[in-house]
């Protein structure tokens, strides 16, 4: 179906930062299947241990003992702080479980209707609840019903989170990203994730994160939320790039929430099988051993300061946001034409909104490459 407006060009081939077409063209990649191959494509870890996995054992369901899953849940329980994680296949799925999650919470305080607070400009995914606690209009537009249990307030402003508050009953969770992606990449005031997790603390709440593009290292630490020390959400979805390309979901979750799915209550027939785990535990390794955190922070900074020096006196940049590899740069026209002008100069990027690029490249990617993504992106917007 022709869900996808999609460009005039198939990939063959990939190598790190690198994607080729049919003729061969290489393609510097600056987008990683949004947010996914943040280990850059054809990583050599994670080939391996897909191709020995195939060769052993893909899937045998969750009736039965996956050591790979207990494994990988204990490694991202460590990681992030968490008590226990459910395993799915995407983000969507993953936020499916969380809003799961607080509706159960509710229940159980005698709740029988009860409301999570979703912000402005939230993505959440496209199943028929998550595209509910989506902000999007159009990507609402033709589905209703909508799903009921959702009230939505202003992101990043604390005193709207408390008129709502007040003029809502039944909250029983706030599901929000720690930085808005699909909105423009936008970051909320400093303390506004402490000044959550307090209210939610003040009114027995669920804190849930939804940290699907945020997560596995991208902002500069596993988690974006880990930026500010000492705070935990109740509940922690992750999906994007932790499989490197490998379908695989997870949502996490820690003391009161942790109780919440039972035998039964919830499950997946792929969810957390032998061949994703085990691509995911090649990405922790990844991440580990090459330090991919402290990595991309550094290349983010390398290529917003390239992108300022390169752009920003020419009237065609209004504002460079983000963290680590999470990058939007805001133009001061439209977008227009700038995915196509990128695409013939062997770059790939895509466009947000109205007027903003954004950029998700491999953490991977060496400084020599960085610089060439600022010059072809440079390159590009003053073509235009
Ligand atoms: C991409 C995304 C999702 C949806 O993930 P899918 O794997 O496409 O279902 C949910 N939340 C955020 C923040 C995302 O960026």
């Amino acid at each position: 179906m022709p869900t996808y407006a999609r460009l005039p060009v198939s990939f063959e081939r990939g190598t790190g930062a690198w994607l080729y077409d049919q003729d061969g063209n290489p393609y510097l990649d600056a987008l990683t299947g949004i947010a996914v191959c943040g280990l850059g494509h054809a990583h050599e870890g994670v080939q391996k241990v897909v191709a020995k996995q195939a060769g052993t054992l893909l899937h045998t369901s969750n009736l039965y003992e996956i050591d790979l899953q207990t494994s990988l849940a204990a490694r991202l329980c460590e990681i992030s702080g968490m008590d226990n994680v459910f395993f799915c296949n995407s983000g969507a799925e993953a936020n499916e479980a969380a809003i799961k999650i607080a509706r159960m919470y509710g229940h159980k305080l005698g709740i029988d209707n009860p409301i999570i607070l979703v912000m402005r400009g939230a993505f959440h995914g496209r199943t028929l609840a998550t595209l509910t606690a989506t902000a999007n209009r159009k990507i609402q537009a033709g589905f209703e019903p909508l799903v009921p249990g959702f009230v939505r307030t202003e992101f990043g402003d604390m005193d709207a989170v408390r008129a709502t508050t007040k003029n809502t009953k039944n909250i029983v969770a706030v599901l929000v990203e720690p930085i808005q992606g699909e909105a423009g990449i936008h970051q909320p005031p400093t303390g506004y994730l402490r000044a959550l997790r307090d209210h939610c603390e003040a009114h027995n709440w669920l804190l849930m994160l939804d940290e699907v593009q945020t997560g596995n290292a991208r902002t500069g630490r596993y988690f974006a939320f880990q930026h500010e020390r000492g705070l935990l959400p109740d509940v922690l979805t992750t999906a994007k790039g932790l499989g490197n390309g490998v379908p695989i979901g997870a949502c996490l979750a820690a003391g009161k929430a942790a109780g919440m799915l039972g035998a039964g209550a919830h499950g997946s027939t792929f969810g957390g099988n032998l061949l994703a785990c085990a691509a995911a535990h090649a990405v922790l390794d990844a991440i580990e051993s090459g330090d991919l955190e402290a990595r991309a922070t550094a290349l983010g900074k390398r290529i917003r300061s390239g992108i300022e020096s390169a752009l920003l006196g020419s009237n065609r940049i209004k504002e460079i946001r983000g963290l680590g590899l999470m990058i939007g740069v805001e133009l001061a026209a439209e977008t227009k034409g700038v995915v196509p002008a990128a695409l013939e100069r062997g770059l790939l990027i895509n466009c947000i909104g109205d007027r903003v690029v954004r950029l998700l490249p491999a953490l991977t990617m060496n400084d020599e490459e960085a610089d060439e993504l600022v010059a072809r992106l440079a390159d590009t917007l003053k073509a235009l």
